[in-house]
């Protein structure tokens, strides 16, 4: 007899690009297990509530949530997470029998590539590029699971930046969290952890210095840092490759974006995704620029 699948998917706008139906479909087809996941497509906020009332009456699984829907899904939630709750961004949600529990697994994400690094970047700055929801998930992630000496976020809009640090700073206490413009290079340079969480250097896309957040001959990255790069297409963006010459250890938006996506298929499955075979196929399909099945 045939047996249906669960179905899980991706809410976003536009978000045909996604690489997470072949994450989770692949890590499904290792384990023999039962899923499906899809991309919806949601062409306005207002369509959020009423499609995620329909995904509840039609008993699908699972979600996660990309730009723009992080903050707006929020509403439709039954219950969040402790994490979710503190960053006001959700990128995951679980149909728990009809209950609609909404996790953000982005700090997942940030915390698995870094932990191997934790004794470098206790006690030293670290410097955040940008004030969106993934920039919230790495204060939260460095502030409350690491011990940095200070978080520096460089933005392009002050007030945003300011509204973010009023939010965060009460919960990351003691760590000091202040705001910079995007070229006051004598504080990156001191910054021992270096993140960028804006889309500056994803293929396809032309923005800052030859899609680079910093522009050449600045010196601001030298072999004693980490910088780590949330882009994740190319596998080394042009930040990755200028940090990389400079010596410094890189850490490519792949890992997080399995990290994130490993956490999610737990919470969905119950089951630990098969991380070095996804990752294997995804690297594979990243380097030959081949077309998603
Ligand atoms: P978001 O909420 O839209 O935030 C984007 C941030 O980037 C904002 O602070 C925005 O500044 C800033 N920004 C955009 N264009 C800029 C520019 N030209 N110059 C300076 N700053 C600019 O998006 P998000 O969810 O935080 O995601 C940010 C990036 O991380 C995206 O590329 C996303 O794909 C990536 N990401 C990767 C993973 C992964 O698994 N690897 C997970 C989550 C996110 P304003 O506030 O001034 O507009």
């Amino acid at each position: 007899m045939y047996s249906a699948k669960k179905i899980l998917g991706l809410i976003g706008r536009n978000v045909g690009y996604s690489y997470s139906p072949y994450i989770h479909n692949t890590a499904a087809e290792i384990l023999r297990l039962p899923y499906y996941y899809t991309i919806f497509n949601i062409s306005s906020p207002d369509l959020v509530l009423p499609a995620l009332e329909g995904a509840k009456a039609l008993g699908i699984a699972g979600f996660n949530v990309t730009i723009p829907y992080k903050q707006t899904v929020i509403a439709c939630m039954d219950k969040l997470s402790p994490e979710a709750e503190a960053v006001g961004a959700v990128n995951t949600v679980a149909n728990d029998k009809g209950t609609i529990i909404g996790y953000n697994t982005d700090i997942a994400g940030i915390v698995t590539p870094l932990e191997p690094h934790k004794s470098t970047i206790d006690g030293q700055p670290a410097g955040i590029f940008g004030n969106g929801g993934a920039a919230m998930a790495a204060v939260e992630a460095l502030g409350t699971l690491f011990r940095p000496s200070a978080i520096h976020l460089f933005v392009r809009n002050k007030e945003k930046g300011h509204d973010l640090c009023e939010q965060f700073q009460d919960r990351i206490f003691p760590t000091p969290l202040s705001i910079h413009p995007l070229d006051d290079y004598s504080i990156l340079s001191g910054c021992k952890l270096v993140i960028n969480a804006t889309p500056i250097g994803t293929k396809g896309t032309d923005s800052g210095y030859n899609n680079c957040i910093v522009p050449p001959g600045t010196g601001a990255f030298h072999r004693n840092q980490i910088i780590f790069d949330m882009v994740y297409n190319p596998m080394e963006t042009p930040l990755l490759q200028m940090a990389r010459e400079a010596g410094a250890v890189t850490i490519p938006g792949i890992d997080m974006l399995i990290g994130q996506a490993a956490r999610s298929f737990e919470i969905w499955t119950g089951k630990a995704m098969p991380i070095d075979s996804v990752r294997t196929k995804l690297e594979k399909l990243l380097e030959t620029n081949q077309q998603l099945p």
